[in-house]
């Protein structure tokens, strides 16, 4: 097959995220990636600037990753979760416990980070339901927020630019709080807690839990707000029997600076999901984590148990590769490199924020965002972006770096430059 005949194929057969198969957006032939450098089929080599959606944090083709994988797989690529039980899954899960807010000790492994929303999701109403508390059927989250794709996972992403307008009232409706207005590094204002508690006033006993993207809201709108939000939150969610979760799939694993963003606030939420970086970016896991008390409490309902149990659950060759990614990031200097990347991202891409169609530029850790005060045209900016040498991927207004954390100083200037050439040529 010719890279031509690859693309009109494509073209008229496969679907890619959120892209019309009437007037499809162009896509890029890749060949291969190694490190931060992704080759394209025409030989052109781009600097990454997306991880692959905040995954590959390692960058690409790293031999330890490929070592896991194929020492695993000559072993078992899968097996069954049910009845069996092997030692990539429970090595990978006795080294991330330590690393979990504290208290959190019970894991469930799945497939994808809305399926850990998903089972987050199905946890607390479990848990409700198995404590006799059958009226809280409902959750409760912030606006401008996302929590994947799947069902429920979608009823408390944002009501407007999420997928509410399309499926209407076959959602299950939900709690909008407003977007808390401190911002990450300002000022708190006690203000923004006030409706949360209005909430619980008027619906507290209707509410099974409350979810949110603790300090990062990620591809709802790329915002950083203050951590005592998530403290006054916790507090008073759990003074009217509210459960708190945290999704964690975007920020986890060093994005924001610390390991887990939550330890910005110093808080434990009650179930947390992670997913995307888990593996480094080489194959799909998440998990969805929670207390011992809250598991058993779930298992001593009517069900006698949790009632969710994937196919694919705990798969081998995907905790294999995990355990490895999460060793060569420990053994890494991972915070002296996401310091230094927020640094460079702060210094690089302040400029942007004097040119006209630039509405504000803000960088927390290793993620960098300049939006704009237009909706971006996709295909011609990604064009633009590609001709500058560099992969980023923006949305709506948004242009934003999430590089994988090896980058060295010249590629993340290759980048920030590459961004700031496209966005000047962009207007
Ligand atoms: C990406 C993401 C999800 C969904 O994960 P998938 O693996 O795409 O299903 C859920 N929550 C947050 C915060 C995310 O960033």
């Amino acid at each position: 097959m010719t890279t031509e005949e690859l693309l009109a194929f494509d073209q008229n057969h496969l679907w890619h995220p959120y892209t019309s198969t009437i007037d499809p957006l162009p896509v890029y032939p890749v060949q291969s990636a190694k490190g931060v450098e992704i080759t394209l089929e025409d030989g052109r080599v781009l600097i990454d600037g997306m991880s692959s959606w905040w995954a590959a944090i390692h960058g690409y083709n790293n031999p330890e990753l490929n070592r896991a994988i194929e020492t695993q797989s000559k072993s078992m690529s899968h097996i069954m979760f049910g009845g069996f039980t092997h030692r990539p899954a429970v090595e990978l899960a006795s080294l991330l416990l330590p690393l979990l807010p504290k208290g959190i000790d019970q894991i469930f492994y799945a497939d994808s980070g809305s399926v850990a929303v998903e089972v987050a999701l199905k946890m607390a109403l479990q848990y409700h339901e198995s404590v006799g508390d059958k009226k809280r059927k409902h959750f409760a989250t912030i606006r401008s927020g996302y929590h994947g794709d799947t069902w429920h996972a979608m009823s408390v992403c944002d009501p407007v630019t999420g997928m509410h307008g399309i499926f209407g009232s076959v959602l299950p409706a939900q709690y909008f709080l407003p977007q808390p207005k401190s911002r990450f590094g300002g000022e708190w204002n006690a203000e923004d807690i006030a409706p949360f508690a209005d909430l619980i006033m008027e619906h507290g006993d209707e509410i099974a839990a409350l979810i949110l993207e603790p300090v990062v809201q990620g591809a709802g709108g790329m915002y950083f707000y203050h951590p005592q939000y998530l403290v006054e939150a916790i507090r008073k969610a759990h003074e009217a029997g509210i459960l708190v979760i945290f999704d964690e799939i975007a920020t986890g694993f060093g994005r924001t600076g610390k390991f887990f963003a939550a330890e910005h606030a110093g808080v434990v939420p009650d179930i947390m999901c992670i997913g995307k970086a888990l593996t480094g970016g080489y194959m799909t896991l998440s998990a969805t984590c929670t207390h011992k008390s809250i598991a058993d409490q779930i298992c001593s309902g009517a069900a006698g148990c949790f009632m969710h149990g994937p196919t694919f659950m705990a798969n081998p060759l995907a905790c294999s590769v995990a355990l490895a990614s999460l060793r060569l990031l420990l053994n890494s200097p991972w915070q002296e490199r996401i310091k230094a990347i927020e640094s460079q991202l702060k210094e690089e891409l302040s400029p942007a924020a004097s040119f006209d169609t630039v509405a504000e530029v803000r960088v927390l850790g290793a993620i960098g965002v300049v939006e704009m005060r237009e909706p971006v045209d996709m295909a011609k900016m990604q064009r633009l972006l590609v001709e500058q040498g560099v992969w980023v991927r923006p949305f709506g207004r948004l242009c934003y770096l999430m590089p994988p954390y090896i980058i060295n100083r010249e590629q993340l200037h290759k980048l920030t430059a590459g961004l700031l050439a496209a966005i000047a040529e962009s207007r």
